[in-house]
């Protein structure tokens, strides 16, 4: 296997983030019941007229931009005819021979650059709900503006198109073009492949991929690809042009059909819509929209905070959490702590109390003062933690709560003496183990002591307490 090279390209379909379709003004809504965001133009009536959706335009030229595609000046709608029963109108309009964007390219963090060949807009198709006796349509998906993204196929091993997957998916949202959500249907990848003998300049016979819902799923199938293909080159066969699905219970690609030509759509340029001429307003406009983009967040990350690997990937595929934490550094400047508790205790009452982000009141001051009292002593980590649970949801006066509860931590010795002594009288049996040299018996006294002082001691000062009264009561 290791005497070929593998060649992958991808084309990922993404659903513009607009409140109306491309073509009519019926709603994008993802989850209203089948059959109620149509109208005769979704549904291809005849004698319909469609009207381009300026917002879709203005999603695709940020797109465009963000991947760094040279924008066509002039574009049309070509029709793409093919008969499906979830498309009513037995065309598709879509862009064939002037794609909105061209000439593009996406940095990986590995520094390899990916080409993007083009972007261009086109309309979404219905959806087909097969049961057991029969197959349902819901024409809500159709006309849904979807964009069409396509690199050139320089992309070399199933690890690689995960990232420019990952990148991708980032950057749209990141720019808030699409939320890039895959369960919804908001992001679909096909991917083409072929392998070809290391050195040779001719590109193999690719195969098509298709149905592959997750991130994931593309890995395993360009996976199992490489594997099937060089298994059949190896025996001196050959490889047949053909649209393959993933199936992700076997975990193998098998048969869909022989792949069309272009040609066998018969594109022709759509006669109800009018050639687009694009604004350079807009362009400019939409330039102004595109702030950081994922990569250099990475950069900045990593200077700025020292954080790197899994840390670094948590902040950089959340955008809210990322500007969380940004925002707690205004208050309190130590970066590795405020990481820590970020990742740590705030991410468990998130998940604790399975709080989506605009659920989560607690301000990003409130927050960075809870983590500074606690490294400033004022609290233990069980009071902290407590604190933050306490206002998390509700961002309540971090100081007023703490009065209420009571749970500045005692750090001085004449409040902690009486625990400390009853924690000694209650537990010879530890005792004589620490005295025996079995260390870990002091954590056992100090969780006593926590216990006793309803967690406000400071541990650091119970722990020096009782080795000291140990120590002299043995003596
Ligand atoms: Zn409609």
């Amino acid at each position: 296997m290791n005497s070929y090279e593998t060649v992958i390209g991808l084309e990922v379909h993404t659903q513009l983030k607009t409140e109306s379709k491309i073509f009519c003004s019926c709603p994008t809504t993802f989850d209203s019941p089948p059959n109620t965001n149509i109208c005769p133009v979704c549904c291809g009536y005849p004698g319909v007229l469609p009207v381009f959706n300026q917002k879709a335009l203005e999603l695709a030229i940020r797109v465009s931009l963000a991947l760094n595609c040279q924008i066509n000046p002039n574009v049309y709608f070509e029709r793409k005819n093919y008969f499906y029963p979830d498309l009513p109108k037995n065309f598709q309009i879509s862009q064939y021979k002037m794609p909105l964007g061209h000439s593009g390219y996406l940095k990986l963090a590995s520094g390899k650059t990916i080409r993007i060949n083009r972007v261009h807009l086109e309309e979404d198709a219905g959806k087909l709900i097969h049961r057991e006796d029969c197959s349902l349509i819901d024409f809500n998906r159709t006309g849904t503006p979807l964009l069409e993204i396509v690199s050139e196929p320089e992309i070399n091993s199933p690890e690689e198109a995960f990232d420019y997957l990952r990148y991708l998916k980032l950057t749209l949202i990141y720019i808030q073009a699409s939320d890039c959500d895959m369960e919804r249907g908001s992001l679909r990848c096909d991917a083409n492949i072929s392998l070809r003998k290391k050195g040779d300049k001719i590109l193999g016979t690719k195969v098509e991929l298709k149905n592959m819902n997750t991130f994931k799923g593309v890995k395993a199938a360009l996976e199992h690809e490489v594997r099937r293909q060089a298994k059949v080159l190896q025996s001196s066969g050959t490889i047949s042009q053909e649209t393959r699905l993933w199936d992700a219970g076997s975990s193998k690609t098998v048969v869909m059909r022989t792949k069309e030509q272009a040609h066998d759509y018969r594109y022709f340029p759509e006669p109800d819509l009018l050639d687009v001429a694009v604004p350079g307003a807009i362009i400019c406009s939409e330039k102004t929209k595109i702030k950081e983009l994922p990569l250099e967040k990475e950069e900045r990350f990593k200077k700025n905070y020292g954080i790197v690997d899994k840390e670094l990937e948590v902040f950089i595929s959340n955008v809210w959490l990322a500007d969380f934490l940004e925002e707690a550094l205004k208050f309190y400047h130590q970066s590795r702590e405020l990481v820590n508790w970020v990742l740590g205790p705030f991410l468990e009452q998130v998940n604790l109390l399975k709080l989506d982000p605009p659920q989560v009141k607690i301000s990003a001051e409130s927050f960075a003062k809870i983590v500074k009292y606690f490294s400033e002593g004022k609290m233990n980590n069980l009071a902290a933690k407590k604190i933050l649970s306490l206002t998390i949801a509700t961002n309540d006066d971090i100081d007023e709560v703490i009065r209420k509860e009571k749970l500045i931590q005692v750090s001085d010795e004449n409040g902690l003496i009486a625990f400390v002594d009853e924690a000694i009288k209650e537990n010879p049996k530890a005792i004589s183990e620490y005295l025996e040299g079995k260390h870990q018996a002091i954590q056992f006294l100090v969780g006593q002591v926590m216990r006793k002082s309803k967690g406000k001691a400071n541990p650091k000062v119970a722990r020096d307490m009782l080795e000291k009264n140990i120590k002299e009561a043995g003596r």
